[in-house]
């Protein structure tokens, strides 16, 4: 049988990296739907085709709650966009000093918001060292100052999984959005990972997300497994009127929406997010088991979703990436972060922990 598009060669294994969970490339239910959308003709543009319509209504199923859905290029925007629709130019917006909105956004959630300010959470709680907020520094952060001369606290933005590979557990969101709730701020969650989080925590993706008072979600595909694309999930429908207008004035408007919606479909159809999830969490605690007690390498935190952080010498990363393996030295500053994917192998792990184990000795 033919397939419209190339199969991978069978002969070697295509070379994978644990650089960032974005290198892989789509997976093949998402690229079944992909060709799905090329190969069914002409359609509506700008998201009136029945791709983005039934991939809505799928999410607004998933979440069992009758939510805003509104979809973008990629995870900066979907961050920015929200904030700016949650925020007026004098507000700020609460998160970590990790958070990607912070430190890997290019000041995208300012400049769409006309200059909302982010307030970085200080704090050495254990917490904090895992990239989470806590209640305790949201509610210092809010009670600080009250006074016109300080950007005013509108929203907590939560990263679900965080920045470190870590997790918020069901109470500590629940923890975080009542404080939010009694100090009159919106809840965002970046979740650019939110698949890994709810993969680890085994609850309802409605438990984390609005029945635990997060008011809009970013829910990323990208790294998930799609070509492109992230969902923005407004579950308080007031906070999102005019939204499409921003995405349109934002450059955000896909002409061709459906090659985005359409993969999603193939994400949500039989859980597929939720086995790539799976599937990446478990090569990355392969990963951390595979270099525990080697001479060398300090292992940090343990991985809670499909990030493993650990501490090498130089001339052991040196050796490392001359082996032709990339991973990312710069994430949150500590350590090399080693990411894994939807389609990482075990036989990947196991090659690339054998070459740190050797670079080490
Ligand atoms: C990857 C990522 C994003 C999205 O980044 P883009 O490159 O803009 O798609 C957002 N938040 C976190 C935590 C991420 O890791």
């Amino acid at each position: 049988m033919s397939t419209p598009y190339p199969a991978p060669a069978e002969t070697t294994p295509p070379r994978q990296h644990f650089a960032s969970d974005n290198y892989a490339g789509m997976c093949p239910n998402a690229a079944r739907w992909f060709m799905e959308a090329q190969t069914s003709g002409h359609e509506p543009a700008y998201g009136d085709d029945r791709w983005t319509q039934q991939v809505s209504e799928s999410l607004r199923e998933l979440f069992q709650t009758d939510c805003d859905v509104y979809f973008v290029f990629n995870g900066t925007a979907a961050n920015s966009l929200a904030l700016a629709s949650l925020c007026q130019s004098y507000h700020s917006v609460i998160c970590t000093p990790v958070a990607h909105i912070e430190t890997d956004e290019c000041g995208g959630p300012e400049f769409f918001s006309n200059g909302s300010k982010l307030l970085t959470a200080e704090g050495e709680s254990a917490s904090a060292r895992l990239g989470k907020l806590t209640p305790d520094a949201v509610e210092t952060l809010v009670t600080k100052r009250n006074d016109l001369h300080y950007p005013k606290p509108k929203v907590v933005s939560l990263t679900q999984a965080t920045e470190l590979g870590t997790v918020y557990s069901v109470e500590e969101v629940r923890a975080i959005a009542a404080i939010a709730k009694r100090r009159h701020l919106k809840v965002h969650m970046d979740g650019a990972r939110f698949a890994n989080a709810v993969a680890t925590l085994g609850c309802h993706p409605s438990d984390i997300t609005w029945r635990a008072g997060v008011d809009v979600l970013c829910f990323g595909g990208t790294k998930n497994g799609l070509p492109i694309g992230e969902a923005v999930v407004f579950f308080d429908r007031t906070l999102s009127e005019d939204f499409a207008y921003r995405v349109k004035q934002a450059g955000q408007l896909a002409s061709k929406m459906r090659f985005i919606s359409a993969p999603w479909l193939g994400l949500l159809e039989n859980d597929t997010w939720l086995a790539n999830a799976r599937h990446a969490n478990a090569m990355a605690l392969r990963l951390y088991r595979a270099l525990d007690g080697v001479a060398g390498v300090e292992r940090l935190h343990a991985p809670q979703a499909n990030a493993v952080f650990a501490r090498l010498s130089p001339a052991a990363i040196a050796r490392v990436q001359a082996k032709g393996w990339r991973f990312y030295q710069f994430i949150a500053g500590g350590g090399c972060r080693f990411m894994c994917s939807w389609d990482t192998t075990p036989e990947s792990v196991d090659a690339f922990a054998a070459d740190i184990v050797q670079a080490c000795a």
